[in-house]
C-alpha cells in the first residue's frame, strides 16, 4: 500500500516516517516524492482540517493520504487558541510570540487546565475515511521553562507532572504525546487495510 503523508513540515514529516516505520507492506511517500499544494484549512474543528487537507491533496494526487490538525485547547480562553494554534498571533508562524500572547491572555488566571488535540485522518483512494483522535491533558506555566519540543511545548505541564514538554526529552515526550495515541490508533487501522491487499 503506498500512503502520502499530506504535510510540507519536515519535522512532521521525519517523526511520522518514524512513528509508521514498523507497519510492513506500507510505502511512504512524501512531499518531496509527490508534490502538492498547500491547502487552506477552513474548517471550524480539527477534525474538518484535518479531513480537508487528506481529502484535497488525495484529489491533487490520486494518491491514499494521511493528514493531520493539531493545537492547544485553552479552558479559562474558551478553546483558544485552538485552530488558530499555529497563527494565534499573526503570520509568519512564530512560536514565542504565540506563547507571549498566551501568558498575556493568562495573566490573572488560575484555572490554568488546557490540552493538546490531534485529528489524524485518512482519506483512501477508494473514498473511505477513518478519522482518530489524540489528546494530552495538562496545565498551562505561568513562565515558559525548557528547551527541547517545539510550538507550546515550554508552557505546558501534562497532568501527573512536574516540568514542562520543554523540559523532557523527545522520547519522554513520545511516549504521552496526544501524536503518539493518535497515530497508534492510525496504525492499527493501516494494518487492517493492508491485509486486505493481495
Ligand atoms: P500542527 O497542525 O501539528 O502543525 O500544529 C498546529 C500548532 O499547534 C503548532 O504550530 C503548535 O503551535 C501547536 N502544537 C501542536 N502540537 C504541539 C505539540 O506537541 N507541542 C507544542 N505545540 C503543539
Amino acid at each position: 500500500m503506498i500512503l502520502l503523508l499530506g504535510t510540507r513540515n519536515m519535522g512532521k514529516i521525519r517523526e511520522l516516517k518514524e512513528l509508521l516505520a514498523d507497519i510492513k507492506g506500507l510505502e511512504l511517500l512524501s512531499v518531496a516524492e509527490r508534490p502538492f499544494s498547500e491547502v487552506e484549512e477552513d474548517g471550524k474543528t480539527f477534525t474538518d482540517n484535518a479531513l480537508l487537507k487528506a481529502r484535497a491533496i488525495s484529489r491533487q494526487t490520486d494518491l491514499s493520504v494521511l493528514a493531520d490538525d493539531a493545537g492547544l485547547v485553552v479552558d479559562a480562553l474558551g478553546g483558544e487558541p485552538g485552530i488558530r494554534s499555529a497563527r494565534y498571533s499573526g503570520e509568519p508562524v512564530d512560536y514565542n510570540r504565540n506563547n507571549a500572547l498566551l501568558l498575556e491572555r493568562m495573566r490573572g488566571i488560575t484555572d490554568r487546565r488546557a490540552r493538546f488535540v490531534i485529528v489524524i485522518a485518512l482519506h483512501l483512494t477508494d473514498g473511505r475515511e477513518y478519522v482518530r483522535e489524540g489528546t494530552l491533558s495538562g496545565r498551562i506555566t505561568e513562565a515558559p521553562a525548557g528547551g527541547g519540543g517545539f510550538g507550546y511545548d515550554p508552557l505546558f505541564i501534562p497532568d501527573g507532572y512536574t516540568r514542562t514538554l520543554a523540559q523532557m526529552s523527545l522520547e519522554e515526550k513520545n511516549r504521552i504525546s496526544h501524536r503518539r495515541q493518535a497515530i497508534e490508533a492510525t496504525k492499527g487501522i493501516l494494518a487492517e487495510i493492508i491485509r486486505e491487499y493481495p
